[in-house]
């Protein structure tokens, strides 16, 4: 399964640990706790006892009815990850780190957030742990997202607001490693996706590779085969690494992801970073980039504030560069469609993030026969995205449009 990476964290010429001096002692001190651990029974055992009894796992794997007879083409499957306690897949992860924390023998976690989901996460796994928290969040960010900051603190986390620059996600990043550094001997520090220096990508991908596992095993029960697709949107792409772990081996599946085109392709727009971007290092890791004219890591746009980040995961990379997968995108208006053509059909109100996956499938389903077979992941609920949504539509940006089954 992880032949595709060399024990140094490259996933072909990607990735890797291109880290300060002082953090690499500290990262390769997690790598060994990884390696440690990563098949030890007991970890796994205690892992799999929190994914099932504290986020309710395994999540379903459901047949879209509604929405693939009105399309008239291909079967479309949501992977539910969006009922996983907390309402997104980021919780497969922080469980794992966090257990990983624990047997280090760590008392404190850091992370960083940007829209909070990470943070909500963190902040959950850490009071389950009885583990001091303290999450770093740009001061604009904490001003946008309230709500997520107060959740925080409810589960007994302390919030930073990080002041400079452009205070968003970059200057929490960097703020929080600064505090980490400082206090590598008892913090832990958890990352939220599948970037950064190794050994993160590959600990993140393995943490969330739960989600593919389960969905082959259900979709070989449902339809007695593999599917044609996999499909997910891709932020740093931690949930779509997690949904085609399993798959990458089985040729005859393609991988689909989908990035926000946002508002348009123009610079500043978007987050298309595999589609349009190009190699680059940043935050400690090569993968595809996108850059401003300096070289530096480009201002970026989505509607859906989990996909707003300039670089990606090293493994997308190597994926696209063997043609393994593809990457395609959706914009904000086609993710907007899509939330309110899943609520409409089928009940469920999607995370705006996954909108993005869903819609690609609903663009190409109706032009596929009706025995190929679709998994979309949907990564998260959308209770998150509802006060943005209600405000859009008490602008006038557009109508509550009325789907017929
Ligand atoms: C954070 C988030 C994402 C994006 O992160 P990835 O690492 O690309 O998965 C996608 N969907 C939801 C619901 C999220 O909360």
């Amino acid at each position: 399964m992880t032949a595709n990476v060399t024990a140094d964290g490259f996933f072909g010429e990607y990735g890797g640990q291109y880290a300060p001096p002082p953090l690499v002692p500290i990262l390769n001190e997690l790598a060994a706790a990884f390696e440690k651990y990563r098949n030890d029974p007991e970890f796994l055992e205690e892992y799999n006892y929190y994914v099932k009894h504290f986020s309710g796992r395994e999540t379903p794997l459901y047949l879209c009815s509604n929405l693939t007879e009105k399309l008239g083409g291909a079967k479309i499957y949501l992977k539910r990850e969006d009922l996983n306690h907390l309402g997104a897949h980021k919780v497969n992860n922080t469980i794992g780190q966090i257990l990983l924390a624990k047997r280090m023998g760590k008392k404190k976690i850091i992370a960083e957030t940007g829209a909070g989901q990470h943070g909500v996460a963190t902040a959950a796994t850490a009071a389950l742990m009885g583990m001091e928290c303290t999450i770093y969040m740009g001061a604009v960010d904490v001003e946008r997202q309230k709500l997520n900051v107060f959740r925080m603190q409810m589960m007994g986390a302390k919030v930073v607001a990080a002041q400079s620059g452009q205070r968003t996600l970059k200057e929490a990043v960097d703020e929080a490693l600064i505090a980490f550094v400082e206090e590598a001997d008892t913090a832990f520090y958890l990352l939220g996706s599948a970037v950064g220096p190794h050994p993160y990508p590959l600990m993140v991908r393995e943490f969330q590779a739960i989600v593919g596992r389960e969905a082959k095993q259900q979709i070989l029960e449902a339809e007695g085969r593999l599917p044609d697709y996999c499909i997910a949107c891709v932020g740093g792409g931690s949930n779509a690494i997690g949904l085609f772990a399993d798959f990458i081996e089985d040729k005859e599946v393609k991988l689909v992801g989908v990035e926000p085109s946002g508002r348009g392709l123009d610079y500043g727009d978007h987050a298309a970073t595999l589609c349009l971007g190009e190699p680059g290092i940043m935050h400690g890791f090569n993968s595809y980039m996108l850059k401003d004219d300096k070289g530096e890591p480009a201002e970026v746009y989505s509607i859906s504030a989990g996909l707003d980040y300039p670089s990606v995961g090293p493994e997308h990379a190597q994926l696209k560069d063997l043609g393994r997968a593809e990457y395609v995108y959706a914009s904000d208006k086609e993710a907007v469609d899509t939330f309110f053509m899943l609520s409409q059909m089928e009940g469920i109100i999607p995370a705006l993030e996954s909108s993005h996956a869903l819609a690609h499938a609903i663009r190409i389903a109706p032009e596929l026969s009706k025995d190929t077979i679709i998994i979309v992941n949907l990564s998260g609920r959308g209770d998150k995205d509802v006060a943005q949504i209600e405000q859009m539509v008490a602008n006038g940006d557009f109508e509550l449009p009325h789907y017929k089954k």
